[in-house]
């Protein structure tokens, strides 16, 4: 396994440069700060073996993938309470072959009504053939992870980057969109860097996802760090000032809040990836805002605003599943209810708001 986290001969005089510039470029390109919300619509995976990822640890325990599934209503309640609160779709996602390509386009279908826009795509590999059916649909994100090709076959080993790569070259062909997700800290290396431009020119990319790692229990990476903020930050920084107007998303865990600011100065322009039930309207909710705002960024969408949260109201007539309407109501009650004992657990203390 591989026995660095890419901290190696970082310039910390040229990264203070590089972020000056690169925070420039971004306000004149970026308005505000998105929130994003990934959707993920199973635990199960054909492949399950990616060595960083929860759902290899779930793979001897789901043989069955409709077992895997989360239920159409949890899935729809999910998007209706995101798009209330004025969060974007980051993309639609599950593991390989837990849906058939029918309910996946049905599933789109819905979300483009709920998001009242095309959405993007990260199911695993699809073929040109099928993609073109997916109507609703504006880009699709490969999962790339690592460009670095020895690493990623150790990383990675089902998932062949040639597959993703045939993916995005059809989506082009069909003129959607392209984006990719990268996740740093598992043994990639900076000199890494050139492929990825590479990459990223090579397959129009107009979105990509730079996660760092979230050690999951149970994976080969449980005890592993994962990047230092800095290291991140170079290489967002280089991604903004290569490509100003690439859409760059990060964030991670609860536990990483505090590197926001940074990588937004860096060149992020929207977040990602923060657990929404654990941080709504609490404390980390606060922060991860107080962060966007101490450097200088407007906010599309909210991590605080209850008010949003209680007055909750939706018309299901005319959504493509509203026989699923008393079931999703029921389920987005129970979403409000988890944020709203959140309040009572995590104590405010009026007196640091100012700081
Ligand atoms: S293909 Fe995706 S869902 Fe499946 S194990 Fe790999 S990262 Fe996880």
């Amino acid at each position: 396994m591989p026995n660095n986290i890419g901290l190696d001969n970082i310039n910390f005089d040229k990264i203070i440069d590089k972020i000056s510039k690169s925070n420039k470029i971004t306000q004149r390109n970026f308005k505000e700060v998105s929130l994003e919300r990934a959707i993920f619509m199973s635990w199960y995976c054909s492949y399950g073996d990616c060595k960083f990822c929860f759902m290899s640890t779930q793979k001897d325990r789901i043989s069955d993938p409709k077992r895997g599934r989360r239920t159409y209503s949890s899935i729809f309640a999910e998007a209706f309470l995101f798009k209330k609160l004025d969060w974007n779709l980051e993309f639609l996602s599950s593991g390989r072959d837990a849906f058939e390509t029918e309910e996946l386009l049905k599933i789109s279908k819905a979300m483009e009504e709920i998001f009242e826009e095309k959405i993007w795509l990260n199911i695993g590999v699809l073929r040109k053939r099928d993609l073109e059916l997916f109507n609703s649909v504006k880009g699709v994100v490969g999962a790339i992870e690592t460009i670095n090709p020895e690493l990623r076959k150790k990383i990675c080993p089902s998932k062949a980057h040639e597959n993703i790569e045939n993916m995005l070259s059809g989506a082009l062909d069909l003129g959607l969109k392209t984006g990719i997700t990268i996740i740093l800290g598992i043994g990639e290396r900076k000199s890494d860097t050139e492929l990825l431009l590479d990459f990223i020119e090579e397959h129009d990319i107009s979105r990509i996802v730079i996660y760092p790692l979230n050690p999951h229990e149970k994976t080969v990476f449980e005890d592993y760090p994962g990047p230092s903020t800095f290291y991140m930050s170079d290489l967002i920084s280089t991604l903004r000032l290569t490509y100003p107007k690439l859409d760059i998303l990060t964030g991670t865990w609860i536990d990483n809040i505090s590197s926001i600011g940074l990588l937004l100065l860096s060149g992020a322009n929207g977040l990602t990836k923060f657990p929404f039930l654990k941080m709504f309207g609490n404390r980390y909710g606060k922060r991860l805002e107080k962060e966007v705002f101490s450097v200088n960024r407007k906010l599309k969408g909210s991590f605080t605003d209850l008010e949003r949260i209680k007055n909750l109201s939706y018309d299901l007539k005319v959504f493509s599943f509203h026989e699923l309407a008393p079931a999703i109501k029921q389920k987005i009650e129970s979403y409000k209810s988890s944020v709203m004992k959140k309040q009572s657990k995590y104590r405010d203390y009026d007196i640091w708001q100012s700081a």
